[in-house]
């Protein structure tokens, strides 16, 4: 039994269901760290358990990963301001 068998096993969700949803988990990391740049935006099909989607790389994250993102570019900007130094 392999991994993706025994998250089927232990979730009730069908393996093809679950193959599914691990490629479009792989594609959406493969978008995140191709970017250069996130600009996020609230996706608003989703009534809840909201997405923030990249403008740019289409890339899709939770509140929590888009908040600790604009908070590593906002030390970063202080860094750089404060001891002239790049992050
Ligand atoms: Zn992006």
């Amino acid at each position: 039994m392999n991994g993706l068998e025994k998250l089927s096993k232990l979730s009730g969700i069908a393996k093809p269901e679950m193959q599914k949803i691990w490629e479009e988990i792989q594609e959406n990391k493969k978008k995140l760290n191709s970017c250069s740049f996130h600009e996020f935006k609230l996706n608003s099909d989703r009534q809840f358990n909201n997405l923030y989607i990249c403008q740019n790389c289409k890339g899709t994250v939770r509140i929590t990963e888009k908040l600790w993102y604009e908070q590593g570019i906002a030390h970063a900007q202080k860094k750089e301001v404060l001891h002239g130094k790049k992050a």
